[in-house]
């Protein structure tokens, strides 16, 4: 698909200079100049500012918030990659500050509104849910803000080993985790999940869990489970949640969601049949919606359905079948 990279989170070219990861003195080096950037992540949530919350905000290396900071999931700042004019970037997890007087009953939430404002921070510097600036922010931050919430999120879910259970080091300017005990070595995870545009003809094969908002349908998804193709996890997930067989499958384009550490992997599938019977488990309901139809959701002047969520690659793909540009 040649618009693929289009989507959100679909990269900025950012140069991950993995060499430097494993090079101490390197490491030290390019931490301790002083045009180093580092992002700061709270409780998932990421550092923004601007008018509108557009642009991803940062700290000096030297910051008391990151040297004598509350600490979160990361021993010391990750080491991101090298931007523009090889400036580097960092990421530094704070979620032990309480944000003492602040209401956070919304943090965590499907949708959290809210924002946060650390006293040492300057004021318009909030923390502020990722998927809802996510589409204000251009390519670059948008990849420094994904890689930094997907690798922070690892290291929190991940501080002991898998293998013997002790626990274990940050290494490898935090691309890894190493066991001081065992020995074994430990990599940032990404979760591949399928998402597909599913065609009988001119129409196209929506779903809906339980607890949406009234109207909202996406494109049906599931993991990828081990051992298994991405043709067939699409058409076991299809099979699966709606019933519908499914014949030729068709990679379409990825998106690293880092809710908490999903890469989606965009399909296209075309239905052998129209029948549909759903698993309530799975689930609440699926539809055939028409491209006359969709087009009046996306319009915003269908009288039930809610257009995917944009931002989210059912959203791309599905105005990209609009379009006739999927190919
Ligand atoms: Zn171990």
């Amino acid at each position: 698909m040649k618009r693929a990279e289009q989507v959100t989170f679909g990269g900025s070219g950012l140069d991950r200079a993995a060499h430097i990861r494993g090079d101490a003195k390197m490491l030290a080096k390019v931490k301790s100049g002083g045009a180093a950037k580092c992002h700061l992540i709270w409780r998932g949530k990421v550092l923004v500012q601007g008018e509108g919350l557009d642009s991803l905000a940062s700290v000096p290396m030297h910051h008391d918030i990151i040297t004598e900071g509350p600490g979160g999931a990361v021993e010391q700042p990750v080491f991101l990659g090298l931007g523009d004019q090889d400036v580097p970037h960092f990421a530094m997890d704070i979620s032990g500050w309480d944000a003492e007087g602040l209401d956070i009953s919304g943090v965590g939430a499907f949708v959290d509104g809210s924002e946060q404002q650390h006293p040492d921070l300057p004021t318009g510097h909030v923390f502020a849910e990722l998927r809802r600036i996510m589409t204000r922010l251009s390519p670059r931050d948008a990849e420094l803000a994904a890689s930094a919430k997907a690798v922070v999120g690892w290291h929190e879910t991940h501080r002991f080993c898998a293998r013997c259970g002790a626990g274990s080091e940050i290494s490898q300017g935090g691309w890894q985790r190493s066991c001081p005990a065992c020995g074994a070595q430990h990599f940032p995870r990404t979760d591949p999940v399928v998402i597909m545009l599913i065609t009988h003809g001119n129409s196209v094969l929506m779903g809906r869990s339980p607890g949406w908002p009234e109207g909202m349908y996406s494109l049906l998804a599931g993991f990828v489970e081990p051992g298994e193709t991405l043709e067939a996890a699409v058409r076991r997930e299809v099979m699966e949640e709606a019933g519908v067989p499914v014949g030729a499958v068709q990679y379409l384009a990825s998106q690293p969601w880092p809710f908490p550490a999903s890469l989606m992997m965009g399909c296209s599938g075309q239905a052998l049949s129209r029948d549909i019977q759903i698993d309530p488990v799975e689930i609440e309901d699926a539809i055939w919606v028409t491209r006359t139809e969709m087009m009046q959701a996306y319009a915003g002047e269908h009288p039930k359905l809610l257009p995917a969520r944009k931002g989210a690659i059912a959203h791309f793909l599905l105005q990209n079948w609009l379009s006739d540009t999927l190919d």
